[in-house]
């Protein structure tokens, strides 16, 4: 909240293109100013408001929510999961309207499956602070240090060039193996977060296959590039990662 009251003391707005239906907003960190666009601006100012609340400057560094970035934005992680964080924070608080979850409606449903994982409150707390370190370190309780950055860095690629039209074949395989990877990303820990709450096997059960088949029916309704991802594929995947945990599942999963 004190980032939140601070920005507010010096945030700034400015218009433009006013006379344009259609109407965004977009937050400046570093100026910490809103622009506003056009006419329907207004649900975009909710989610806006949210970077408002969790953007500080230092030394030269951006941190906003979950990202991480030099000014001159060489190198930069977790836009993916802030964007999500931060969309998905506006629907809880304003509502399902129009616009709010369908821009970043992807990216919403990976980051409430990363606030599954580390719990809404300390996610939530996190998110304000802009602690990407300590969320990485939660994380690594189940994963690998290592993988979690990659899963960043994967979903940063996946939200920057999703709605790309006209991509050539080697950056559409690229894109393949970064939306794959974040896939099996959100399965493992899921997995890992569920085998360390030693539960009793029949809901393990349900829930892991809830889980997978939710997984793959979100991500095949959210356009082109997700259709790539085969049901097959998946259930091999979370088979090999049951493996390896020693755990054979009962396959209530084929055929759904
Ligand atoms: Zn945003």
């Amino acid at each position: 909240m004190t980032i939140f009251f601070n920005n507010l003391k010096e945030l700034s707005i400015k218009r433009k293109d006013i006379n344009i239906k259609e109407g965004s907003a977009v937050y400046s960190a570093s100026k910490k100013e809103i622009t506003l666009t056009g006419e329907n601006y207004m649900n975009d100012v909710y989610h806006e408001l949210f970077h408002v609340a969790s953007s500080f400057v230092q030394s030269g560094n951006i941190y906003s929510g979950f990202y991480q970035g030099h000014w001159y934005l060489i190198k930069t992680i977790g836009r993916g999961l802030t964007e999500g964080y931060t969309e998905k924070l506006a629907e809880d608080y304003f509502g399902d309207t129009d616009k709010i979850g369908r821009f970043y409606a992807y990216e919403v449903y990976v980051a409430r499956i990363i606030e599954q994982i580390i719990g809404e409150d300390v996610m939530k707390k996190l998110y304000v602070r802009a602690n990407l370190p300590e969320l990485i370190r939660l994380l690594s309780v189940y994963v690998s240090e290592k993988e979690v950055i990659s899963f960043l860095n994967n979903l940063d690629f996946v939200e920057k060039y999703r709605k790309a039209t006209n991509i050539n074949k080697v950056a559409y395989e690229v894109l393949r193996e970064a939306f794959r990877s974040v896939t099996f990303f959100l399965i493992k820990i899921y997995v890992k977060k569920l085998v360390g709450e030693r539960m009793e096997y029949e809901i393990f059960n349900e829930m892991i296959w809830n889980f997978v088949n939710g997984l793959c029916l979100e991500f095949n309704s959210f356009g082109t590039y997700f259709e790539i991802m085969k049901y097959e594929e998946v259930q091999e995947y979370l088979k090999n990662i049951l493996r390896n945990e020693k755990i054979v599942l009962i396959d209530e999963g084929i055929g759904r």
